[in-house]
């Protein structure tokens, strides 16, 4: 199991893999009722964060980030970020080559978990989950930050009209043969960076390369889209 944030023994911050089944939420409620429940409810058990209010983000590929506690309904629409200080919370979202990126303050013992895929780092939802989360009184200094897997540059081919979303990014962007290449971890931390992060990590993981331990969307181009979760909370 992957557990990030090792240096926080008071943090559960985890992304389930392949084995552990998908973990998607459709996108009308009537069938988030049904799909996957099964899968998550039993994921969260294993990690230990089944006594926990699982508060999940319906993932628009947008920049809104929602400060949430335990009266919050257990899905937060057109929401891509989340942020809580609600120890009774934990938060989650589902992944399959956006990266799933964890926030902790440790002094504030605030948490935030935000989906970040290339809309996402063109909109540069980095910049609102730190905003809510300073907003809320953290310090940038004392915010840890960590990236789990996500698609890398090698396996993320873009068009080039996309590629010009990235004009202030060219460090992002590697033209290979005519073909363009986006490195979207590499934004992610330069937006960190820029918003006075300093702790900052990574899984060093990628979905498409991973064949075995993750779903990829670009790799398997399935019919029904299968995904992880990322869940972060504090221990009971
Ligand atoms: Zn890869």
């Amino acid at each position: 199991m992957f557990a990030f944030f090792k240096q926080f023994p008071e943090i559960i911050a985890v992304l389930s893999e392949k084995k552990d089944g998908s973990m998607r939420l459709l996108p009308k409620r009537e069938d988030w009722l049904s799909e996957n429940i099964e899968n998550r409810k039993q994921y969260f058990e294993k990690v230990g964060l089944d006594g926990k209010k699982v508060i999940a983000a319906h993932l628009v590929h947008g920049n809104h980030v929602a400060i949430v506690d335990h009266d919050s309904p257990d899905y937060i629409l057109e929401t891509d970020g989340l942020v809580t200080i609600d120890p009774a919370v934990a938060l989650a979202i589902t992944v399959a080559d956006c990266y799933p990126v964890y926030f902790y303050d440790e002094k504030k013992k605030m948490m935030g978990l935000t989906h970040i895929g290339w809309s996402g780092a063109v909109k540069n939802i980095v910049a609102d989950t730190l905003g809510l989360m300073k907003k809320e009184g953290s310090d940038p200094l004392g915010i840890a930050v960590t990236l789990g897997p996500g698609i890398c540059q090698k396996h993320y081919l873009i068009p080039p009209e996309r590629a010009v979303l990235f004009e202030n990014y060219p460090e992002a962007i590697l033209k290979k043969e005519g073909q363009l290449f986006l490195d979207i971890k590499k934004i992610i931390y330069r937006q960190l960076k820029e918003n006075g992060i300093v702790m900052i990590s990574d899984s060093g993981e990628c979905t498409s390369c991973l064949s075995e331990k993750y779903f990829s969307y670009r790799r398997d181009k399935p019919e029904k889209i299968e995904a992880m979760v990322a869940v972060i909370g504090l221990v009971s």
